[in-house]
Order: C-alpha cells, then structure tokens, then sequence
C-alpha cells in the first residue's frame, strides 16, 4: 500500500461513506430491535456530511491531521444520536495520532486506527463485553496492531481487522447491554446483534477497501 497521502485518505473517507450508504437499513433494522431504529440514518448522515465537506478543490491541500479534524467536525454536526460524539471523538484521535505528517505510511495507518478505538473507548466509556461498537473497534485494534508486530504490511493488518471486527460483531448477539439505549432491555437484547458494532465492521472494512482501490 505504500505511502497514504491526502488524496488516498478522502478517497478512504469517500468508500466509507458508500459503505454505510449501501447498509443504512440494515443498520436502522438492527438498531430497530434493540434501540430507536435511527443508526443507518446517524452513521450515514455523518459519513456523507465527511464526503461533502472533503468534496472541494482545496480539501486536497489539507494534511491528514486536518483531514480527520475536518471529517471530525462534520460527523459530529451531522449527528444527533449517540454515535455523533462516538465517531467525532475517534476521528479527532486519529488527527492528533499523525500530527505533523504530510503523508502517511503504513505505521500511521495503524495508529490513526488504534487512536480510533481508543477514542471511542475514552468517550463512551465503555468495556469489551457491555454489547457496543466497542465490541469490534478493540478486537479490530488490536488484530491490527499484532499483524503489524508480525511484520505484516497495512494491507493483511487490516484484513486481520476487518476478521477481528466482524467475530466481535457476532460475538454481542450473545451479551447483554450496560451501556446504551438496549441497556434497558436486559436479557431481551440476547441474541441480537449491537448496531454499533455492525456498522464498525461495514466502517473498518471500507476504509481497508478504500485504501486498496486508491
Ligand atoms: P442512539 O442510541 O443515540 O440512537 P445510535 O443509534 O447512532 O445512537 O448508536 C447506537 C450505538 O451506539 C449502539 O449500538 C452502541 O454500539 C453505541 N453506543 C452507545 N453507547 C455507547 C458507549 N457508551 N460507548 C460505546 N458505544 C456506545
Ligand atoms: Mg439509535
């Protein structure tokens, strides 16, 4: 994959906003189950608020710091719901993890991804296991971060984490939540998937194709 500079990034940001486009209902059908039915329209409202705000002539220009701070900044506007400030905080953690880098290589990508987990982590405060999105960014994190210290390049690493993301997405079908609106469900919410989790994987793996096509 080589060297991510600031095209190839809103190129990443571009196929993550038609991902979650082309899986909108499914994620309002998931979240109808176990929440108030609005999680396609959240992720996809904020991601194609990202797109458009790094559509211009001059988004090219910015460093990838100011691109995260950008798509940032539009998520979070976009965005009513929970995962507004969710995405918001993940983004802004990724433009701090690369501050100063005109370009990204393949460690950054990693570490952008990491802070992004741990961005979430830090906002919502929550655990692996209380049935959240959490549930695969820090599978997804760490997958990506082992595959690295192998000696893996950015491609199989996030292949490792989109794997990682997608087993932990399956794997809340089985927890009860303690954080969120399916809180309050108890064991009602056993065996349905968390639609945090769900469009983690649709996020994790359009950024990995996203990078692969540009
Ligand atoms: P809302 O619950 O406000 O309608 P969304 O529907 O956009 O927000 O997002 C719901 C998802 O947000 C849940 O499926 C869960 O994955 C995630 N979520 C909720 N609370 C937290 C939290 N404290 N930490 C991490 N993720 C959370
Ligand atoms: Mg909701």
């Amino acid at each position: 994959m080589t060297t991510i500079n600031s095209a190839r990034l809103i190129g990443m940001f571009n196929q993550v906003a038609s991902a979650l486009e082309a899986d909108k209902d499914r994620l309002c059908q998931l979240d109808g189950v176990i929440g108030d039915a609005d999680h396609g329209i959240a992720m996809e409202l904020g991601f194609t608020a990202v797109r458009d705000a790094l559509a211009g002539p001059d988004a090219a220009t910015l460093d990838p710091t100011a691109i995260f701070n950008t798509a940032a900044k539009s998520f979070l506007n976009a965005v009513g719901a929970s995962s507004g400030p969710l995405y918001a905080t993940a983004l802004m953690r990724a433009g701090a993890a690369v501050k100063g880098k005109a370009d990204l290589d393949e460690a950054d990508m990693i570490l952008a991804l990491q802070a992004m987990a741990k961005g979430i982590q830090d906002r919502g405060k929550a655990e692996v296991g209380e049935k959240t999105m959490i549930d695969a960014w820090v599978p997804a994190a760490e997958a990506a971060g082992a595959a690295q210290a192998a000696g893996k390049s950015l491609a199989q690493a996030l292949d490792a984490a989109v794997a990682a993301a997608s087993e932990g997405a399956e794997a809340t079908k089985n927890m009860v939540a303690s954080k969120g609106r399916s809180a309050r469900l108890g064991e009602r919410a056993l065996g349905h998937m968390d639609p945090g989790a769900a469009s983690a994987v649709t996020v994790i793996a359009a950024m990995q194709e996203g990078l692969r096509a540009a």
